[in-house]
């Protein structure tokens, strides 16, 4: 247990991943943790791990580019474990091309998800946090975010999240809302592996090549992404809000 006190938090693409880590280490912290994901039943190995660690969790099925259902989701979260005041906006999809190759779908998937998403998703919970004076929101940039070939779309999203936080983190600030980002740099997981996969590179030689070239000589993982944003919802993080943390072993420019 951290200096954290007991509340309600949502993580979304919670099912899997840099989520699912989220979800277990925020429980770990004491929070009651909606674990929500686009498929209820796929929340099913998070919510149990928290269960089984003594922790509370409920699973919500919600897609958070679709307003009705993240209305919805947020409202059920209220309802079943109580007023959500902290909440990380993670779910995320790759759609990864050449700008000549990327259909609009490509383009309209990216910023659905991880944009209109947060948006969605942020919109909804801040009532809850500005009611209670309290809150939360850490949003998943990327170090995609200062470019990165093939990712036009997924790079413009994750660089506009970074405005998206700054300007929440000005507008909840006076009500004892902190928004912040996380920038991780290459995190194993099955979207890495995607990738990999994507360019015909056998995954442990994908990561074995990524590492020579971090810093700290390792790629990163889950749980690393996982302890920054423990930090950034902690009780004592309050004076820290706008800021981009980069979790990428090393400087990037
Ligand atoms: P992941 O393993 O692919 O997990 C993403 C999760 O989000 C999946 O469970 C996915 O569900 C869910 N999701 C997708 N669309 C959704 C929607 N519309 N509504 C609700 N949930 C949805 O990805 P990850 O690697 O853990 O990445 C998590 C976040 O970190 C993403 O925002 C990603 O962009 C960011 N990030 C990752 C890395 C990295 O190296 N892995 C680096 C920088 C940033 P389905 O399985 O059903 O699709």
């Amino acid at each position: 247990m951290t200096d954290t006190q007991a509340r309600v938090a949502i993580v979304t693409g919670a099912a899997r991943g840099i989520g699912a880590a989220t979800a277990v280490r925020l429980a770990a912290d004491g929070h009651a943790v909606a674990v929500l994901d686009l498929d209820e039943g796929a929340c099913k190995d998070t919510v149990e791990q928290i269960r089984g660690a003594g922790g509370t969790a409920l699973a919500v099925g919600a897609d958070v580019a679709d307003s009705g259902a993240v209305t919805a989701a947020v409202a059920r979260v209220a309802e079943e474990l109580g007023p959500p005041v902290v909440l990380v906006n993670n779910a995320g999809v790759l759609r990864d091309n050449l700008l000549f190759k990327m259909s609009d779908d490509d383009w309209d998937t990216v910023m659905g998800v991880h944009l209109r998403g947060a948006f969605l998703m942020s919109r909804a919970a801040q009532v809850h946090m500005t009611a209670a004076r309290y809150g939360r929101i850490v949003n998943l940039s990327s170090s995609s975010a200062l470019g990165n070939r093939g990712q036009a779309n997924y790079s413009a999203a994750k660089a506009g999240l970074q405005g998206f936080t700054k300007t929440l983190a000005i507008e909840l600030g006076p009500f004892g809302v902190t928004v912040n980002a996380v920038a991780p740099g290459f995190i194993a997981t099955d979207m890495t592996a995607a990738t990999a996969a994507r360019m015909k590179v056998d995954f442990e030689a994908f990561r074995t090549a990524a590492a020579e070239r971090i810093p700290v000589r390792r790629v990163g993982e889950p749980a690393d992404v996982a302890h920054t944003i423990s930090f950034l919802v902690s009780e004592g993080a309050g004076f820290v809000s706008g800021q981009v943390v980069y979790v990428a072993g090393g400087p990037l420019n």
